[in-house]
């Protein structure tokens, strides 16, 4: 396993063609700009190594029964589920951003579960492959993205009948040796920061779209692949002193990059899928229903962090016994607990695949996922509040340094004895990084927007169940035989269910 410092240094030896703000990037790791989210994405490997977080932080390899970074591991039962979302919680309490490797973790995870599935049906290897693959990330400790999302064009026309075919990634030419790829994929998490990419379709695809049901890994810096690198509210600030920037270590939300596929070459030992689209919904559900859980786990450690320092806050402008700001704090704590609440109960639910890699319950995760696109914008709304007007208005560090304004300005930001002014805006700056920037829209469509998840919850909430149990009990109904009160792609849907469960522990209803 790396520790942070042999992360970064291992960066040194790709050689990724990243562009920002108009620029070749000539040295990633020495980039100002992108210093904050290789520093997060360090974390990872870091606190692998410390003594007190090794049972969360690490895992043992069912392939080698060697001890890896568990961001590396498939979950090979409840616990290592309820694990990964505690490792997310403690990331995300002692970052305060997105730290990135997940998206990868869940790539993993959910070629592992489907590649199985594709062999079972079609007679094809992809498993094999992808289990060789798997050691290497293990053995390397490598940190994959996880690139899903297309570009997507015309959203009202299939992948196949887009005017530019980029805007999805897909299969140019077959050969006996591998893959020609082209396209795009848009937003992904860390990726300028990883060893490697891992690719999943972005939606089902039809027969028609073949060539769009495609999985596969290669190197970050494979011949063909370039980045533009995204832009995030208040970026250029961590140029501007560490007083400004908030989160001047971590920085704000995960560095996310647009990548860019030009005619590049995959060997089929790392091809994962090729043309199967009738597996492609499982493997988007797969990987969703896992990052979905996964913002019950990140997002409260997040809050966690902004609770503390709305506290803290309170406390220096000496007010924290107010009762509308112990009423405040209280709301945002209960909101916090409940979004954990969600994603222990997704892990605690989840079930063996045939694979033998647990899954969570996939419409407890996407319950949680949608209370995140809500009470993160209310729990950082409280925090606004609570830390009032100044969140938006402190002056720069510039005019704090300068002798002509320095006074004023310690004496104007002054609170509560023992609370040094350049400490309370320090903390009014990190509220303002969390609560005001990049972070919500993050915490709304990362991992997919909201109508993703109600389309998920609605198609898993057995609602015709629900009426049939309401029905019986005004007593209009008296047939309650399971197979005839349930609707038939109800019953579709949970006999396939009902085929992967091999354990107990997932309800039907
Ligand atoms: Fe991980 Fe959360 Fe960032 Fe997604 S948003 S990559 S789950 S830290
Ligand atoms: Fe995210």
């Amino acid at each position: 396993m790396m520790n942070g410092k042999e992360y970064i240094d291992s960066l040194r030896d790709l050689d990724l063609e990243v562009y920002f703000l108009g620029q070749r990037i000539k040295s990633l790791v020495d980039e100002p700009m992108f210093q904050p989210h290789i520093h997060t994405a360090a974390m990872t490997y870091e606190l692998a190594h410390d003594p007190e977080y090794q049972e969360i932080m690490t895992a043992t390899s069912h392939l080698t029964g060697e001890r890896i970074n568990r961001f590396t591991h498939i979950h090979q039962g409840i616990d290592d589920l309820v694990k990964k979302v505690r490792m997310m919680r403690l990331l995300g309490q002692k970052t305060g951003t997105c730290f990135q490797r997940c998206v990868g973790l869940d790539g993993l995870n959910a070629v592992y579960v489907t590649t199985y599935d594709i062999d079972q049906k079609h007679g094809t290897n992809y498993h094999e492959r992808f289990r060789n693959y798997l050691l290497e990330v293990q053995k390397n400790d490598w940190m994959p993205s996880g690139a899903m999302t297309d570009a997507r064009g015309d959203r009202s026309l299939r992948p196949s009948k887009q005017q530019h075919p980029d805007t999805y990634v897909h299969i140019k030419e077959r050969s006996e040796d591998g893959l020609i790829v082209s396209g795009m994929k848009a937003h992904i998490t860390g990726a300028i920061n990883s060893h490697e990419i891992i690719t999943m379709p972005t939606r089902t695809m039809g027969e028609e779209d073949r060539d769009f049901a495609l999985s596969f890994a290669i190197p970050a810096d494979a011949k063909g692949v370039s980045y533009v690198f995204s832009r995030q509210t208040n970026d250029t600030r961590r140029l501007d002193g560490v007083l400004d920037s908030g989160n001047p270590k971590y920085g704000i939300v995960g560095g996310e990059a647009i990548i860019i596929f030009k005619d590049v070459f995959v060997p089929w030992e790392r091809v994962f899928m090729a043309g199967e689209y009738e597996f492609t919904n499982e493997l988007v559900e797969t990987f969703a229903g896992y990052h979905r859980s996964n913002y019950g786990g990140c997002k409260v450690g997040l809050a966690d962090v902004v609770i503390g320092g709305s506290n803290w806050i309170a406390e220096a402008h000496g007010i924290e016994r107010a009762s509308h700001i112990v009423d405040k704090l209280t709301e945002m704590i209960a909101m916090a607990e409940t979004c954990w609440s969600c994603t222990l109960a997704c892990s605690y639910e989840g079930y063996r695949t045939p694979s033998g890699a647990y899954h969570i319950h996939p419409l407890l995760a996407n319950v949680t996922k949608l209370n995140i696109t809500r009470m993160v914008y209310e729990w950082m709304r409280l925090a606004q509040d609570i830390a009032g007007g100044k969140i938006i208005t402190l002056p720069s560090e510039k005019d704090l340094e300068n002798p002509e304004t320095m006074e004023i300005l310690t004496e104007c930001f002054a609170g509560k004895e023992g609370f040094p002014p350049r400490d309370i805006i320090k903390m009014l700056r990190l509220i303002e990084n969390m609560s005001v920037g990049a972070g919500l829209p993050e915490a709304m469509h990362g991992a997919g927007s909201p109508a993703a998840q109600k389309i998920m919850i609605a198609r898993r909430s057995g609602v015709d169940r629900k009426m049939e149990l309401a029905k019986t009990v005004a007593g209009i109904n008296q047939d309650t035989s399971f197979e005839r009160i349930i609707g038939k792609d109800e019953k579709e849907h949970w006999d396939e269910v009902k085929k992967k469960i091999q354990e107990k522990s997932v309800q039907i209803c």
